[in-house]
């Protein structure tokens, strides 16, 4: 389990990071008013991929953060809608989890 905290802690300061990368992105594309219009079209659609990439990203972080708490408290292992111990195989490929697969639905 602690194995388990490392691992989401790890992945939580990746997504910090891509977070402060999409940011910056967002940033410095914002002035661009003298590109032609094809650029521009491009620039949108770049922009919107970051846009639902960085939404993607703070939807995860959020998840981890949660299952970090339960970690803590010591029901990391139970899921949070039935109170069934989630399948240690399915922690391993989703750590951030906070569902057993019946209550996922996946
Ligand atoms: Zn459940």
């Amino acid at each position: 389990m602690s194995n388990r905290k490392s691992e989401l802690e790890t992945l939580r300061a990746d997504l910090k990071a891509r977070l402060a990368r999409y940011e910056a992105h967002q940033h410095r594309e914002g002035g661009a008013l003298d590109k032609d219009f094809e650029e521009q079209a491009t620039q949108t659609q770049n922009d919107e991929v970051v846009d639902s990439l960085e939404s993607e990203v703070r939807e995860e972080l959020v998840q981890i953060e949660r299952a970090l708490e339960r970690i803590d408290n010591g029901i990391g292992d139970e899921c949070e809608s039935c109170g069934e111990e989630i399948d240690p195989r399915r922690l391993q490929v989703l750590p951030y989890t906070t569902l057993c697969v019946d209550c996922a639905g996946d």
